[in-house]
C-alpha cells in the first residue's frame, strides 16, 4: 500500500506517530516524516493513525475500513479488465 501525508493540512499533532511508529515520526516540533510504503502487517497501525488524525492529511491506497476486507484479499476480480 502506499500512504501519502499531505504536510499543507499536517498540523504536526503526532496522533499517527503514536498510533504507527513505525510508519510516522516526528522530527522536531512539526516536521512530520513518514514511510510511504505500508507493509501488511502495518496496516491496523495505519487504519488506526488515518482514522485519528484531526485533520484527515494521511491517504492511503488500497486501505479500506479497518476489519472490512480479510487479509490477502484486495477485493479484485480474477478475470478483470
Ligand atoms: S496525525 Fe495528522 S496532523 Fe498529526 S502529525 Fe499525523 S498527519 Fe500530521
Amino acid at each position: 500500500m502506499r500512504l501519502v501525508v499531505d504536510l499543507n493540512k499536517c498540523q504536526g499533532y503526532a496522533q499517527c506517530a503514536f498510533l504507527a511508529p513505525d510508519v510516522f515520526v516526528m522530527h522536531g516540533e512539526e516536521s512530520l516524516i513518514y514511510n510511504p510504503r505500508v507493509e501488511q502487517e502495518q496496516r491496523e497501525h495505519v487504519a488506526r493513525a488515518v482514522a485519528a488524525c484531526p485533520v484527515r492529511a494521511i491517504t492511503v491506497d488500497g486501505l479500506d475500513a479497518p476489519g472490512a476486507v480479510p487479509a490477502g484479499s484486495a477485493g479484485e476480480s480474477p478475470d478483470g479488465r
